[in-house]
C-alpha cells in the first residue's frame, strides 16, 4: 500500500468520494481515500436520496445546483447508473406566509440560475389528482431535481475517481494525526471482522500526506478529538418510513408519470413514490442528538428503532394530504443518524489552527451537497480559493466558546427547523442566552429584543413591555419595523446608543507587526493615534476580512473586525503571522474580543452627551475636531471609566465607538444613559444600524464583502493603496472588475423592504443581485446594496428589483447617498 500521497481523503461516504473525485479532476494525481469499513457504510447507505435544490443560502444553493447538474453527467463518464429520477420537487404552501417564503427563496434561485415554476392549487390537482389541495395556497415547483440512489451515486463517484487515478482503500481506519511541519503523518489501522463487528487488527501503517481532508460523517467527534479541535458536528436521529403499495397510486401510474417529490413544509414532511407505495420523511419535534462523544464500536451500518409515536402528527398529515395512503400498511422503516451543525450548514474548509487540514463534516443533506462540496473544496485546495464565498460553511464560524452540550441542543433545533418558516428576521431560541455582555440585563429591562451573533446576545431593537418578537416576524415589514424606524431617526436627528460588544478585537504587536500588517492589508497603515479602514485579501485577491485598524504605538495595533467571525479572523491572522514572522520578526497576536466592551454613540447630539461626563483638564475641547479629529483614537475618561474612544460611526453620523474594559460596562452604561436623558438618548439596535449604514454605502462583511469579490469590485479603491505590495494584490489586479458594488434606492411594495437576496434586472435581463436591503429613514423608501455589471454601477441607472415575484423600480445612487461629503460626521463642536 502506498505510504506517501499529496492528498489523503478520510471517509468513503458520498462526501469523501466526491472530494477525491474532484481533487483528481482538478489535477492532483496523487490522491488516496481511506474508508474504515465499506464505501457508503456511514449515513450514506440509509439516505432517502432526495436532492432538493431549495435552499435559502446563496453558497449552499450553488453547491446543490452543481451537484444536481454533475450527477446527471456521471453515467456517461463512469458507465454506472445512479438512478437519478428527475421527477421534480413540489413545495406546497398552506399559508400566505409560506408563499412569501417561497417568493423570497425564488429570488435566491434566480440569482443562482435555478429554474422554478409557480403552481396554483387547481394546477396541482389537475396534474396530481391524488393530492388534496383545497387547503393549499399554491406551490413552488422545481422541475430539475428529484432523487437518486445514494449508494449508487457514491459508487459512481468512486469509480470516476479511480478512473482518474485515485487509490481507494477500504478497511483502513485513521487513528492518529501528527503534523511534522511540512506534512501529516497519519496512523492507520487495518480493520477486521469479528462476530459481525468491525474491529482493529494489529496491522498499522503510517501514511504521510501533504494535505488531509476529513469526511468522516457521524465520526466527526472522534476526528475532532484526534485533531485537538472542537467540532459542532453531532448527529441527530432521522427517520423515514416506507408504505406498502397504494392501489390508487398503482392505478394512477398506469397512465401517468411519477409524482414529483412532494413537500408539505407546513406539515414538516417530504413524500416520494417508492415501488407503488410512499416514502414519508418527517422533520419532527424532539428528535434526539446521538453520539455526542463518539460512535460506539458496536454501531456499524446500523439503525435505531423506529419511534412511530414521535412522527404520528406528520403521518396523519400525510394521510390528510394524500387520502389514498390511509389504507396502506407500513412496509419498512429507517431511523438513522444524520449529522447536523447548529445552523444546519456543513463545515467545509480549513481546520482551525492546523495547516493543510481540511474539514468536510456535519452534512445533513450530504447526498445533495456532496457533488458541489467536492467541486468547491477542490478549488480551495488546488487553486487557493473557490469561485463562490464559502464563509457561510467555514468550520471556524463557531468559536472556542462552543461546547458539546451547546452543539447537541442546537443541532436538535436545526433539525426541527428544516421545515419551519425561515423568516429572514428569525432568531432561534435554543441555548440562549449564553454569551451576554454585562449590560444585557439593563438592555433587557429597557425592552431590548435580542439577536444572536456568534453566541453573543445583541439587541436587534427595543420594544415596549410585553412585545412578542416571535409573532412580529415576517417576510415583509415585521411588527418590529416601526421601532427600528424610530431608532434610526433618533440617530439621524438626536442621539442613539448601540451595543457593539460582539465586535472581534485583536491586538497585533511586536517588532514584526508593522511590516506584517503592511503586507497583510491593502490600505496604508495609520499613524500612531489614527485609524484606517482596510482589507486583508485572500490569495485570490478577494476580501478575506475587513479591519478597522487603530495604531496604538509604533509597533502595536488594535484590529476591529466583524462580530460574527472571531475564530475565522483569528485563524487567518495567526496563520499568516506565523508564516511571515521569520521574514518580518516576532509578531504577537492576542484575541481580546471578550476583554473589551463596545458602545457606539452616534447622532448630532452625541458630543453633547459625552461632554456631560468626560473628565479632562480642558473638558470643553477634549472632543473637538482639533483635539479629537475624525478617524482618530484617544484614551479618554468618562466618569471613572477609562475608554479607548475611536471617532468613527458605522451609522454615518457624528459619533464615537467607546471601547471599554468589559468589567466596567454597567458603570459606563449607567453614566451614558443618565447623561443622555436630557438629550433624548435612545438605545438603538442592530436593525436600525444596518439600515443607516446602507444610507452611507458602508459595505458589510458577509454581505457586500466576501471571498467572491475584490475590494475594487466592492468599489472601495480609496481603501486600496496600489503604490505598495500586499498579499493578494497581483491576483486582485488580474481579476479586474467582473461586477461592481453599488447602492440603490428602491420604490418597493408599501409593506415590505428587500432583505438583500433579491435579483436585479435591467429590463428583462438579470444583471446582478442585492446583498443587503432595508429601509431608509433619510429617503423614506427602501434601500439596498448589491452587485451589478460594472457599466450599470453608475448613479442614475434605472434598474428593477424582483420582490414577491414582481419587478419594482430601483435607481443606483451615488456612493453614500446620505451626506456624501461626510459633513455631519466631521462636525466640530
Ligand atoms: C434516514 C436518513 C435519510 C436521509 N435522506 C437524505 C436525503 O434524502 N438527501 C440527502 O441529501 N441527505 C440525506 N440524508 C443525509 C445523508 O445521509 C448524509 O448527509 C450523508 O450521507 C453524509 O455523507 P458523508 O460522506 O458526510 O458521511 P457518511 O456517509 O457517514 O460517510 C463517512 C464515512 O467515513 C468513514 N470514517 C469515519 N471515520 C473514519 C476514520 N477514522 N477512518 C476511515 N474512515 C472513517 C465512515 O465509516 C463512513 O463510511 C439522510 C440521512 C438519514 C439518516
Amino acid at each position: 500500500m502506498k505510504t506517501h500521497v499529496k492528498a489523503l481523503v478520510v471517509g468513503g461516504g458520498a462526501v469523501g468520494a466526491s472530494i477525491a473525485y474532484h481533487l483528481a479532476r482538478a489535477g492532483w494525481s496523487d490522491v488516496m481515500l481511506l474508508e474504515r469499513d465499506e464505501l457508503t457504510s456511514g449515513s450514506t447507505w440509509h439516505a432517502a436520496g432526495l436532492l432538493p435544490l431549495f435552499n435559502m443560502g446563496y453558497a449552499t444553493s450553488h453547491i446543490h445546483d452543481y451537484s444536481v447538474k454533475f450527477y446527471k453527467t456521471l453515467e456517461e463518464e463512469t458507465g454506472l447508473n445512479a438512478g437519478f429520477a428527475v421527477v421534480g420537487n413540489l413545495r406546497m404552501a398552506q399559508t400566505q406566509d409560506r408563499m412569501d417564503e417561497y417568493r423570497l427563496y425564488a429570488s435566491t434561485a434566480e440569482t443562482v440560475g435555478i429554474p422554478y415554476e409557480w403552481l396554483t392549487p387547481a394546477q396541482i390537482k389537475e396534474r396530481w389528482p391524488l393530492v388534496r389541495t383545497e387547503d393549499l395556497k399554491g406551490a413552488l415547483f422545481h422541475p430539475t431535481d428529484g432523487y437518486i440512489n445514494p449508494a449508487d451515486v457514491t459508487m459512481a463517484m468512486a469509480k470516476g475517481a479511480r478512473q482518474r487515478g485515485v487509490l481507494i482503500e477500504r478497511k483502513w481506519q485513521v487513528d492518529g494525526y501528527e503534523w511534522t511541519g511540512s506534512e501529516w503523518k497519519v496512523t492507520c489501522t487495518k480493520m477486521g471482522e469479528k462476530g459481525g463487528n468491525l474491529v482493529p487488527t494489529d496491522e498499522q501503517i503510517v501514511i504521510t500526506a501533504e494535505h488531509v481532508v476529513t469526511a468522516t460523517g457521524n465520526h466527526a467527534q472522534r476526528t475532532a478529538r484526534m485533531l485537538g479541535i472542537k467540532s459542532p458536528a453531532i448527529p441527530v436521529e432521522h427517520q423515514f418510513i416506507v408504505t406498502e403499495p397504494d392501489p390508487a397510486l398503482v392505478d394512477y401510474r398506469k397512465t401517468h408519470g411519477e409524482h414529483p417529490v412532494l413537500r408539505d413544509a407546513d406539515a414538516k414532511w417530504y413524500v416520494r413514490e417508492e415501488r407503488g407505495g410512499w416514502i414519508l420523511g418527517p422533520y419532527e419535534r424532539n428528535a434526539p442528538a446521538r453520539f455526542e462523544y463518539g460512535v460506539p464500536d458496536s454501531f456499524r451500518a446500523d439503525l435505531f428503532p423506529l419511534d412511530l409515536e414521535r412522527i404520528e402528527e406528520e403521518y396523519m398529515s400525510m394521510i390528510h394530504r394524500i387520502p389514498s395512503s390511509e389504507e396502506v400498511g407500513l412496509k419498512d422503516d429507517f431511523n438513522g443518524p444524520i449529522c447536523y451543525t447548529p445552523d444546519g450548514n456543513p463545515l467545509v474548509g480549513p481546520a482551525p489552527g492546523l495547516r493543510n487540514m481540511w474539514l468536510a463534516e456535519g452534512f445533513s443533506f450530504g447526498i445533495t451537497a456532496a457533488g458541489g462540496t467536492g467541486y468547491y473544496l477542490a478549488q480551495m485546495m488546488v487553486e487557493g480559493e473557490a469561485e463562490i464565498d464559502m464563509a457561510s460553511l467555514d468550520p471556524k464560524r463557531y468559536g472556542a466558546w462552543m461546547t458539546t452540550e451547546y452543539a447537541a441542543r442546537k443541532n436538535e433545533e436545526a433539525y426541527e427547523h428544516v421545515f419551519i418558516l425561515h423568516h429572514p428576521d428569525e432568531e432561534r431560541e435554543a441555548c440562549r442566552p449564553l454569551r451576554t455582555a454585562p449590560a444585557y440585563d439593563r438592555q433587557k429591562a429597557l425592552g431590548a429584543q435580542f439577536g444572536c451573533v456568534n453566541g453573543w446576545e445583541r439587541p436587534n431593537y427595543y420594544a415596549p413591555e410585553g412585545f412578542d418578537d416571535h409573532g412580529a416576524r415576517s417576510f415583509r415589514r415585521g411588527g418590529w419595523w416601526q421601532y427600528a424606524v424610530e431608532e434610526a431617526k433618533a440617530i439621524r436627528e438626536g442621539v442613539g446608543l448601540v451595543d457593539a460588544t460582539a465586535f472581534t478585537k485583536h491586538v497585533v504587536k511586536g517588532p514584526g507587526a508593522t511590516q506584517f500588517l503592511d503586507w497583510f492589508t491593502c490600505n496604508k497603515l495609520p499613524k500612531v493615534g489614527r485609524i484606517n479602514l482596510t482589507y486583508a485579501l485572500t490569495a485570490a485577491g478577494t476580501t478575506r476580512t475587513e479591519y478597522t485598524i487603530v495604531r496604538l504605538a509604533e509597533d502595536e495595533y488594535y484590529l476591529v473586525s466583524a462580530g460574527a467571525w472571531t475564530a475565522y479572523d483569528a485563524d487567518f491572522l495567526k496563520k499568516a503571522a506565523g508564516d511571515k514572522a521569520p521574514e518580518f520578526g516576532y509578531i504577537e497576536i492576542q484575541d481580546v474580543t471578550s476583554q473589551w466592551g463596545v458602545f457606539a454613540i452616534a447622532g448630532p447630539k452625541s458630543r453633547d452627551v459625552l461632554n456631560e461626563i468626560v473628565k479632562d483638564a480642558d473638558p470643553a475641547t477634549v472632543l473637538s475636531n482639533k483635539r479629537f479629529p475624525w478617524l482618530s483614537m484617544r484614551n479618554i475618561e468618562l466618569g471613572m471609566c477609562p475608554v479607548r474612544a475611536i471617532r468613527v460611526a458605522y451609522t454615518g453620523e457624528l459619533g464615537w465607538e467607546l471601547h471599554h474594559p468589559i468589567e466596567m460596562q454597567n458603570y459606563l452604561w449607567d453614566q451614558l444613559m443618565a447623561a443622555g436623558e436630557k438629550h433624548g438618548l435612545k438605545p438603538v439596535g442592530a436593525r436600525a444600524q444596518n439600515w443607516l449604514r446602507q444610507e452611507k454605502s458602508y459595505r458589510a462583511f458577509g454581505t457586500e464583502l466576501g471571498r467572491d469579490a475584490t475590494p475594487l469590485e466592492a468599489d472601495l479603491p480609496r481603501f486600496v493603496d496600489l503604490s505598495k505590495e500586499f498579499h493578494g494584490k497581483a491576483e486582485m489586479e488580474k481579476t479586474g472588475i467582473r461586477a461592481k458594488c453599488c447602492t440603490l434606492l428602491i420604490d418597493g411594495p408599501e409593506d415590505a423592504d428587500p432583505w438583500g437576496r433579491e435579483a436585479l434586472y435591467d429590463g428583462d435581463t438579470k444583471v446582478g443581485r442585492l446583498t443587503s436591503g432595508g429601509y431608509s429613514v433619510a429617503f423614506g423608501k427602501s434601500i439596498g446594496m448589491g452587485y451589478v455589471t460594472p457599466e450599470l454601477a453608475v448613479p442614475g441607472t434605472k434598474l428593477k428589483v424582483r420582490m414577491f415575484n414582481e419587478l419594482w423600480d430601483a435607481e443606483v445612487t451615488e456612493d453614500s447617498p446620505y451626506d456624501p461629503r461626510n459633513e455631519t460626521i466631521r462636525k466640530d463642536g
